[in-house]
């Protein structure tokens, strides 16, 4: 048997694994890849593969990073199924249409800018690539053994990362892999946590923060501090958004926060097209999370949940005070840049960051100190308070990813190490090397590593 990396390897996207038996060929994740320009090149190479040639594809979870390579898998000839939860599908969903459109959208600017050096910028893929991807997704139950055929099982456990996250085991001649696609927290906001596994041959483990530990801070008490010192100078609070996880977990919050009698009489809202789509289908799948119907009923009574153009527009135009949560939860554009087109030059307001922030993107900038950021073609000088709770996190850190390992019974024959900057894998490597004692590597992109 045989593993390649085509994507997550030495970079925290574009994950693609593909696992091929002497007869088979399966790809585990299909994930885009994002950030810096040499990284996002690499979306338009042709994969090693045909994608006609691959008999199955395994989804971990519906993070762009790793499923949003599917409609050019798609698009080039890929006939077989998408297997993963029915939550990730329904996230699958939403996540790739809205890559779709974001991709024509850049391509058109690019063309009415002439940014390009083409003749004409063509999107990736557009909206109806990804609409031809949807009917591959096959649905599959957690914690069962399915057969793909005489010689292939697999199973799907919760992972704990986002809703829906799951591991992928196999068991093919005899031996077991695993891979972990995105880890979660010991002790999630709204999930319910990874489950532990006891054994395996071969293990694939992804070491977004395998270099690090999480901040301990009390997130709700924090939030609760940023919103009174805000309502007190008289401002609004506005929260760049994720819209899945991240959003429904500040919201979650908000509810606690109100239930407590402790929130200012203000108006909340959620002013999302996408985080309004990924909240209800969260809302829907109850199974998944730790939400009763009371979590549920106050958080949907807590925050105003705004889809369409002309109410956001009356809201952004509105100078009473309020709590606004807005996408892209790193302000590369969205809703969010409407809002601080007129609130953040105002020292009283208060942008509060809540998610990671990659290198080049607004939300970098604003937590770097920069006294102006720019957009609608023009720059704003930065008076709002710029603040950051850095304790949010979807991915296991260093010592939690030792936790989930430290549960197998055995050591695994092999470990890789994916899904990481290099020095981010390396330092897992050690730290596996040294309190585990096992054998382990780290993954290299399109290097073949055969198993026996
Ligand atoms: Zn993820």
């Amino acid at each position: 048997m045989k593993l390649t990396f085509l994507g997550g390897a030495g970079t925290v996207t574009g994950s693609k694994s593909l696992l091929e038996t002497n007869y088979k060929k399966l790809l585990i994740d299909c994930g885009l890849f994002q950030g810096l320009k040499e990284l996002r090149l690499k979306n338009w190479e042709e994969l090693p593969i045909n994608s006609s040639e691959i008999d199955a594809v395994f989804l971990t979870h519906a993070h762009l990073d790793h499923s949003g390579y599917l409609p050019i898998l798609v698009k080039n000839g890929y006939k077989g199924k998408i297997y993963c939860s029915e939550a990730t599908r329904d996230l699958a969903k939403i996540i790739l249409l809205d890559s779709g459109k974001i991709q024509e959208e850049d391509a058109h600017r690019a063309n009415e800018h002439h940014y390009t050096k083409h003749e004409k910028a063509v999107p990736l893929y557009d909206k109806e690539d990804a609409a031809n991807t949807l009917p591959h997704f096959q649905t599959i139950e957690l914690n069962k053994w399915f057969d793909l055929d005489n010689n292939i099982k697999f199973k799907f456990l919760n992972s704990g990362h986002i809703l829906g996250s799951t591991f992928i085991l196999f068991e093919i001649n005899g031996k077991t892999f695993v891979f972990s696609g995105d880890v979660g927290r010991k002790h999630p906001i709204l999930l319910n946590r990874y489950e532990y596994i006891e054994n395996t041959d071969y293990l694939v483990i992804e070491s977004t923060y395998g270099n690090r530990l999480h901040e301990q801070v009390n997130i709700k008490d924090t939030l609760l501090n940023h919103i009174l010192k805000t309502y007190e100078r008289g401002g609004t609070l506005i929260i760049p958004t994720f819209s899945v996880e991240r959003a429904q977990e500040i919201i979650y919050l908000l509810s606690i926060l109100k239930r407590e009698n402790k929130l200012p009489k203000i108006p909340i809202y959620l002013d999302s097209p996408m985080g309004v789509n990924a909240t209800e289908v969260y809302l829907n799948h109850k199974n998944n999370h730790i939400l009763n119907d009371d979590d549920i009923q106050s958080m949907l009574t807590t925050v105003h949940l705004v889809s369409d153009v002309k109410t956001s527009k009356a809201i952004v135009r509105d100078k009473k005070q309020k709590i606004v949560l807005a996408g892209s939860g790193m302000i590369t554009g969205g809703r969010v840049l409407h809002y601080l087109e007129n609130l953040i030059s105002d020292p009283k307001n208060t942008v509060l960051i809540v998610g990671y922030q990659a290198a080049g993107t607004r939300g970098r900038a604003l937590i770097s100190g920069d006294h102006e950021i720019k957009f609608f073609g023009k720059y704003h000088t930065v008076r709002a308070e710029v603040a950051e709770i850095t304790g949010f996190s979807g991915h296991a850190d260093q010592s939690e990813l030792l936790d989930w390992l430290k549960h197998y019974k055995n050591p695994p024959t092999l470990t890789f190490i994916n899904h990481g900057e290099p020095h981010q894998s390396q330092a897992l490597k050690t730290k596996i090397n040294n309190e585990l004692g096992w054998k382990c590597t780290v993954a290299k992109i399109d290097k073949e590593y055969y198993l026996d």
